[in-house]
């Protein structure tokens, strides 16, 4: 895997998007047809001949490769143009600074990463990009399986496999989180902690855990209590949850101003 892995890196750089079709001068652009046009490397026979060196795999299927991760991966529409260069950094803020450094660091070292990384903070801060941004840096540069889902999404499609009506089984739906290379767990803690979720999460963690997947977590809850009325991550997902955390992932706790606001507030 590691191997081709190198080769996808290697190939990929310097190679174009797509195959571009030439438009004559004057032509009309017709709209609605969505049959790929021929690759002019491999006439689509997915080979490429480098002279003197022999055969390879074609970038048009590489491409291919890494559309179908893509798709695979289940980002959210509303993410799925997220991307590292994207992310916005609030003047100032070195807290987000320092996220998106240790976002760059695991995408760059992949895959010799050891932990993931627990983004915590207020909504709003980019924790959600920064960790959709990872998924799409590493499927597009090492074509490593990536999945990310909302915590809450997934419980209910878990509970919802229970019915006796329902066509997919529960390891249908936990098999491929627990064996994606690299997963993101949106919004850890939100669901209502009862001893169901808490299990539920126990079990796709030390899964991971024991397999030695790497995992990106974003919650809202902080570690600390800052008045006598809020809960604390531990309160929410329990003790033994939250220290399996600390050896799974870089606890990353980003601040500051609700930039998706503040930005909006700038562009009108
Ligand atoms: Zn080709």
């Amino acid at each position: 895997m590691s191997a081709q892995r190198a080769t996808i890196h290697h190939l990929d750089s310097g190679s174009s998007e797509f195959p571009k079709t030439e438009v004559a001068k004057g032509a009309t652009l017709e709209t609605g047809s969505f049959a790929p046009a021929p690759c002019m490397t491999c006439h689509d026979s997915g080979m490429e001949v480098v002279p003197g060196k022999g055969a390879r795999r074609c970038h048009c299927r590489l491409e291919q490769q890494q559309l179908k991760l893509l798709e695979r991966s289940r980002i959210p529409r509303r993410y799925e143009n997220c991307t590292l260069a994207n992310y916005r950094l609030a003047s100032n803020n070195g807290s987000q600074l320092q996220a998106f450094n240790l976002a760059f660091k695991l995408v760059s070292e992949f895959p010799s990463v050891d932990r993931g990384l627990l983004f915590i903070g207020p909504v709003g801060v980019g924790k959600t990009h920064l960790s959709v941004a990872i998924l799409r840096e590493l499927i597009e540069k090492t074509g490593a399986s990536c999945l990310f889902y909302e915590f809450g999404s997934l419980l209910k499609e878990i509970q919802n496999s229970y019915s006796p009506i329902s066509q997919i089984s529960e390891l249908t739906v936990l098999l491929p989180v627990i064996e994606a290379e690299v997963l993101v767990l949106d919004e850890l803690g939100a669901t209502k902690p009862t001893d169901w979720v808490r299990d539920t999460m126990m079990q796709i963690i030390n899964a991971r855990y024991n397999d030695k997947k790497l995992t990106i977590f974003t919650t809202n809850y902080l570690d600390r209590r800052r008045s006598e009325r809020d809960e604390t991550l531990e309160d929410r997902i329990g003790v033994r949850l939250r220290s399996r955390l600390f050896e799974m992932c870089r606890t990353v706790e980003v601040e500051g101003e609700d930039w998706r606001r503040r930005f909006d507030r700038v562009e009108m």
